[in-house]
Parts: structure tokens; sequence; C-alpha cells
């Protein structure tokens, strides 16, 4: 499969059939607690990257095939928005089955009507908001320089009033960034401008792109959750199990460090194994370096070892024995 990946466990949205509609990394933004590493490809430019009936096969043989999936879901490797054929492409999985279609999103499109007229059949719309001024949108999400965040406030505004689905919008905080005082007062006000229908707030608790995304602790979470209003909730780390058997378990594996480092408890729990067994698989694919690992907050992750790093342990290691 090259587009389609999981089902994934997922904070908000249960067991996810991800789709993943542009390749590794194209993105508007350059966040610095990005989970997927920095953008190598930071475009406005919307793209047809994928042939569309490519991605509708592998989605209609996921399916078929697998059970018990609550969503499928445009992410991945990227903004999904920048590919210009995602309003055909849900169009056509609504067409195929009831199960839900979500969209993550960075929102940083959506004041383009394209893309506002693209998301409308999607069940829900999960977009993220870390900052309401300029200064802290550039230190946080390093975005194109076209961007603005007044035009990217206006666009989750205007969207909110054409759209009828669930807006869960998100925003990641951080320590000594968007913390503050006078950001949180702008970020409520334009949060009670867009009316999401929930707020979820995040902190980097996974390794991020940059060591100065600093996470906040629960407690100055729930303050800011208490600050912002009723709608907002705190996503914690997701333990749910999982029944039923993945065929590939290495590929799997493989292909979810693409989208994001895991822990062996993510894995323990998505195959229903011990951790222990988990922690035997991920030291396996780790041996024959498909995937290294990292240390973040004093957690084990492990993601994929891109070939540029394969090759340079290669190079090391063929030195030493000479
Ligand atoms: S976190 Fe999302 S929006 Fe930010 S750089 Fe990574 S992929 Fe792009």
């Amino acid at each position: 499969m090259k587009y389609v990946y999981g089902p994934v466990p997922s904070r908000r949205l249960n067991f996810s059939l991800g789709v993943d509609l542009v390749p590794y990394k194209n993105c508007t933004l350059d966040c610095i607690y990005c989970q997927i590493g920095r953008t190598t490809h930071k475009s406005v430019e919307r793209k047809s990257f994928a042939p569309i009936e490519n991605v509708i096969k592998e989605i209609k043989k996921s399916i078929s095939e697998v059970h018990a999936i609550n969503f499928i879901t445009f992410s991945g490797s990227g903004e999904p928005t920048l590919n210009s054929d995602i309003g055909t492409i849900i169009n056509e999985v609504k067409k195929m089955t009831s199960i839900p279609v979500a969209v993550l999103t960075n929102g940083t499109l959506l004041f383009r009507e394209d893309v506002q007229k693209d998301l409308l059949k999607a069940d829900v719309v999960l977009p993220s908001l870390d900052a309401a001024s300029q200064r802290i949108f550039r230190s946080i999400n390093r975005p194109h320089g076209s961007l603005k965040i007044e035009a990217v406030i206006g666009g989750l505004k205007q969207f909110r009033k054409i759209y009828n689905g669930q807006i869960w919008l998100e925003i990641m905080l951080l320590r000594g960034l968007n913390n503050n005082n006078g950001e949180l007062h702008k970020l409520k006000k334009a949060v009670s401008a867009i009316k999401p229908d929930k707020i979820h707030l995040n902190t980097s608790s996974r390794p991020p792109s940059e060591i100065f995304a600093i996470p906040l602790d629960l407690f100055e979470l729930t303050t800011i959750k208490n600050f912002l209003n009723n709608n907002c909730e705190v996503i914690a780390d997701f333990h749910k199990k999982r029944p039923g058997r993945i065929k590939d378990v290495d590929n799997f594996i493989i292909e979810m460090t693409k989208r994001r480092p895991i822990t062996s408890l993510d894995i323990a729990n998505i195959l229903g194994i011990s951790e222990a067994n988990a922690e035997k698989i991920l030291a396996k694919l780790e041996a024959v370096r498909k995937i290294k690992e990292t240390h973040y907050e004093n957690k084990k992750y492990y993601s994929i070892m891109m070939e540029k790093q394969q090759n340079a342990l290669e190079t090391i290691n063929e030195s030493e024995k000479n």
C-alpha cells in the first residue's frame, strides 16, 4: 500500500485508517513540534500528487479487509489539502462506505474557496491553530512566506459558516511561546469567533522536530482549558487495546513510524501483545536498520530510519571494518 496505512490508534479518532495524499514532506508550515521531521518542501501550491484511481483502489481494498475502522482519515506526511484532488477523493469515499471521513489539516489553506469546497463532504475537519499573532505563528509554525495569521483565522471563520460537519480545533501549547497571557487572550478571541464544536489542547508529548519545542505539564494545560471554555478538553495519550490480526507486522510498524514516533506500548496496544513482545519486534527492526531509537521526556520512541541515515551507518561500519 502506498497511500493507505493503519488503522492506527488515534487519541481523537479511535481506530483510524490513514490516507496519505502528499509525499514526505510537503507542507505549508514547518512546525517546531512536528513529529515527522522538518519540512523539506514548503509550499502553498496545490497539486495532483497521486493518481486518484490508485488511492481509491487502496481505500476500497483496506475497508474490505479490515474491520473496526472508526474513521477514514486524510492526514500523513504533510498537509493533505495541498493535494488538489482531495475533494474528488472524499466524494468517492463517501459513495463507497458509511465509515465517517475525517481530515487532519493545519487549516492554513482554508481561506481559499476551492479548499473549503473540497472539505464540505467530510464528517469531521480537525484544523490546528497554535497562534493568533503573526510573531508567534512565525515562531511555532514557521509558515510559508505568503501566509498571514489573520487570513488563516478568517478562513476558519468562513469555513465554519458554510460547513455543516464537526470542527474539532487543536491547539498545540508550548512553553515560552503561546502559553503567555497576551497570546492566550488573542487565541481565546479567535476561537470564540471560529466557533469550533470542540477544542483539543495538546502539547509536545512526542519527540518534536526541534528541541526547543518544550511541553507544558498537565496542571498548566488544565488551567488553560478552564480559561478557554467548556468545549475544551486536554487530549491525553491513547492506550486502547485493539483486537484482530495484522498480516505484515513489520511493514505495519515501518509505515507507522513514517508518520509519527511510536513507543513499544503503542505497538503492544495495537497488536494486542505484551510490551515485552513488542520490544522484541522493534529491536529486530532496529537491528536491520529499518527504524531507529530516540529518547524524549524520559520515554523511548522509535521512528523511521531514512535512507540517507542507513547509508551513513553502512559507510561508518565499512570504514570500521577496514
Ligand atoms: S505538524 Fe503538521 S502542519 Fe506542522 S509541519 Fe508537521 S505536518 Fe506540517
